[in-house]
């Protein structure tokens, strides 16, 4: 039962359920990108009240995977498991969230094996762009299940945690019923490369900048942070990190063993302006152009802590989330334009690589796992059709392809596995939070509304006899009325108080007239602007 990554990209968590028992595997979200002031959203899990949730596994850390736990569990006090750096980023949130404070957090580590609820769970070690991530095989009445997490094969791991191909083949062997995998690359058809490769295209750009380097990346990169941290001791740089969520990630990763930083390597942000620059290597978040990040105050020159100029350089190890381009290519601008050099994949090719398997590693896990039957993850319904094509190809004899809410049953028939798409078996869908409060689809939509359209605002004064005093007080916001204002206002009082005459006094009362004052307005915004903007009344008597 998916509950969210299915169709999309991001908010990535699923149930796999056996008679009455579910196994939820990530609990994850995803932002919004429409500008209305939502931090995140997370699935809908109304569809698990009917049945006993015997726990969370999760995959590895990233935000698409773990960042929904603390609403799920407002509702679900069940255990969960993880990895060591994953835990570890669960737990950094308890001073947002209480709910973590009760959690029961359970760190896993590979090959380990699991009893929850029906099921066994086994962690298998994957490569990807954080540390600790797993693919996890589980065992249930029709055989066994395995969901790959987030993957890419790589093989020279920065923190030398290598991908576990020979249980995965093992698995393989002893037979696989069912594999789920991630879907997102399968348009890249080269394999996608190392983050070591990341760490070979950065150094020679640090050595080459005789002023101080700024490398913007997503925070939760920790194998970029290691690499970043021995580049700064090879380059005689100190390491400053420009970011709440950085800072996070890397207490997290010297918590549990990743990042074997000297004390001295890592100096207080405050520290960055009095130091020499061509000793400063600082690590910025605010890859995608948040307004308030790291990033973008350094490219509009606002931020207290470090000022830079021609000698200095920015490097973007990040991709762009679609739909960012405009943004992030103005943050570029403006750093551009005070002669401040700009390292992007676009300038070199290697400071970043995706942490999501292309085609011919999809196909290589098809390879190792052989399984009966497939369902593609993460991704689009175009990844998801592609990536089942994949599976198809290598001889997997059944695949379905299922979105969010769609309901896929694996059966075992005189040992031959086969699978059942249910289409839109529950209801799935989605919940919006600004930071711990839930905003109610409504009060979306009016926000949305106001963008568009803008909001009038009438006061009007009435007496006893419901009769109007005086001249209503109108006034507008976000509406482009410029020298019209004084026309409009002249027609919506023109309408009002035509239309207020014409209404028959027994029906006059201050719900009517508010409704029939909004109506005159509308008319004349549509009259003279050609849209409606959203009208708020009201009557003073
Ligand atoms: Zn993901
Ligand atoms: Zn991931």
């Amino acid at each position: 039962m998916p509950f969210g990554g299915l169709g999309e990209i991001g908010m990535n968590c699923l149930a796999i359920v056996q008679d009455n028992d579910a196994l939820v595997v990530d609990c994850g979200i995803s932002f919004d990108s429409r500008g209305l002031g939502v931090d995140i959203i997370c699935p809908k899990f109304e569809a698990l009240g009917a049945l006993n949730v015997v726990g969370v596994f999760l995959t590895h850390g990233h935000e698409d995977h773990i960042g929904a736990l603390p609403y799920f569990l407002r509702s679900f006090d069940v255990p969960i498991w993880g990895t060591a750096y994953t835990v570890g980023l669960v737990r950094q949130r308890r001073d947002e969230h209480e709910v973590l404070e009760y959690a029961r957090l359970h760190t896993v580590v590979p090959r380990d094996r699991i009893t929850v609820g029906p099921f066994d769970v086994e962690p298998i070690r994957v490569t990807h762009s954080i540390a600790d991530a797993t693919a996890l095989a589980i065992r249930t009445k029709i055989g066994t299940v395995i969901h790959t997490g987030d993957f890419k094969f790589d093989e020279t791991p920065p923190d030398e945690e290598y991908f576990d191909e020979a249980r995965l083949s093992e698995l393989g062997d002893e037979g696989v019923a069912l594999l789920m995998s991630d879907s997102t690359n399968v348009d890249t058809l080269v394999p996608v490369g190392s983050e070591a490769g990341v760490g070979i295209a950065l150094e020679p750009i640090v050595r080459a900048t005789k002023g101080a380097v700024i490398v913007a990346q997503f925070a939760s990169n920790v194998h970029r942070l290691k690499m970043l941290g021995d580049i700064a001791l090879k380059t005689d740089r100190n390491l400053f990190l420009f970011g709440r969520s950085l800072q996070k990630h890397a207490r997290v990763g010297r918590d549990t063993g990743y990042l074997k930083w000297p004390s001295s390597l890592v100096l207080p942000n405050d520290q960055a302006s009095s130091l020499d620059k061509s000793r400063v290597l600082a690590i910025a978040s605010g890859t995608q152009a948040e307004a308030n990040a790291a990033l973008s105050r350094l490219a509009r020159d606002d931020y207290p802590l470090l000022k830079l100029n021609e000698l200095d350089a920015v490097v973007m190890s990040a991709r762009i989330i679609p739909g960012n381009e405009p943004e992030v290519f103005n943050i570029l601008n403006q750093f551009l334009r005070r002669q401040i050099a700009v390292h992007t994949w676009l300038t070199d090719r290697g400071v970043h690589v995706s942490g999501h398997a292309s085609r011919p590693e999809q196909q290589r896990m098809l390879e190792l796992v052989r399984p009966r039957a497939f369902i593609p993850l993460h991704g689009t319904l175009h990844h998801l059709r592609s990536h089942a094509d994949v599976a198809k190809k290598a001889g997997v004899p059944h695949t379905t392809v299922l979105e969010n809410g769609d309901m896929a049953t694996v059966y075992e028939d005189n040992a031959a596995i086969t699978i059942r798409r249910t289409p839109r078996a529950f209801a799935a869908g989605k919940r919006y939070f600004l930071a711990t409060h839930e905003v109610p689809d409504a009060v979306l939509r009016e926000r949305e509304q106001l963008a568009r359209e803008g909001l009038i605002v009438m006061i009007a004064r009435i007496d006893d006899d419901r009769l109007l005093m005086g001249p209503i007080d109108i006034n507008f916001r976000g509406i482009a009325v410029d020298d019209l204002a004084g026309d409009l206002r002249e027609a919506i009082t023109r309408e009002a108080t035509e239309a207020l005459k014409a209404m028959p006094t027994e029906l006059c009362t201050p719900g009517t007239i508010s409704d029939v004052l909004r109506q005159a307005a509308r008319r004349a915004a549509s009259a003279l602007l050609g849209h409606k903007p959203e009208v708020l009344v009201r009557l003073r008597a």
